[in-house]
């Protein structure tokens, strides 16, 4: 009975005497076939022969080495492999090329679908937190990191962590995100127009016939009296008074301010 020879042994000889190609079209012949031989047949990285070469349980058919399994090819290579096929292909080729679009389109619509995990700014918990007594929001940074933003009685602080370490942190005063009118500002000199000093002499200055008509004081002697109350405003003659209920909070400012001048 002639002893059948194992398919590492057929295709060293098919090597010794007819070449590598000779080889990968033997194994070509079985991967195309429906022989149960095929699912242990496998084009591999061969490091001896410096290529891919086909492969029967990670030995080389054409040299008998040791083979390592062809890293998976990405979306991208794929496509651009389709591509060629279809720009450079015979018209059997170009159909192929065409099948693999179809094919690569249909996958990367069924990942999208189930796999729309956005690899940033995936909010992976926000609210309360039960362990650390607080609001917060984690989001991740991408294969980087994440991004916590914890709320703090004063507002927010921002901490942004590398993969082991806190690399950043930012606080934001809740107050600064809304500003009241700055106080100082409000009542900042210079920010009293002409106008609106004159305005405010014409309101509540009066001359010392005037004043002292009104308060029942002797022209003449008046002045310390006055001086009690009132400030002179040499530039316009007049006596304005220091304080008064009577005043709004900016034109309280503006006598202050003219009490100097
Ligand atoms: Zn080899």
């Amino acid at each position: 009975m002639k002893k059948l020879k194992h398919i590492t042994e057929v295709c060293r000889e098919i090597y010794e005497k007819e070449g590598f190609s000779a080889v990968c079209d033997y194994a070509n012949k079985i991967l195309e076939s429906d022989s149960l031989m095929k699912s242990d047949i496998a084009y591999e990285c061969c490091k001896a022969c410096n290529t891919d070469a086909p492969a029967w349980r990670h030995v080389c058919l054409a040299c008998g080495q040791e083979t390592t399994p062809l890293p998976l090819p990405l979306p991208e290579q794929l496509r651009a492999e389709a591509q060629e096929l279809i720009d450079g292909g015979n018209s059997h080729e170009k159909r192929e090329g065409y099948g693999m679009m179809k094919v690569l389109d249909a996958l990367t619509t069924i990942t999208a679908k189930f796999c729309p995990e956005p690899i940033y700014f995936h909010v992976i918990a926000a609210g309360w937190n039960g362990d650390t007594q607080r609001q917060e929001v984690e989001v991740n940074a991408g294969d980087n990191g994440k991004i916590m933003i914890v709320k703090t009685d004063e507002g927010f602080v921002i901490d942004v962590y590398g993969q082991n370490d806190l690399v950043d942190t930012m606080a934001v005063w809740e107050d600064d995100m809304n500003p009241a009118d700055d106080e100082d500002e409000k009542f900042d000199p210079n920010n009293f127009s002409l106008v609106e000093k004159e305005d405010f002499i014409d309101e509540w200055g009066q001359y010392t016939d005037e004043v002292c008509a009104e308060l029942g004081y002797d022209e003449e002697t008046s002045d310390d009296l006055l001086m009690v109350d009132y400030f002179f405003h040499a530039e316009s003659k007049k006596w304005i008074p220091k304080c008064s209920s009577l005043y709004t909070e900016r034109e309280q400012a503006i006598a202050d301010y003219l009490k100097l001048g």
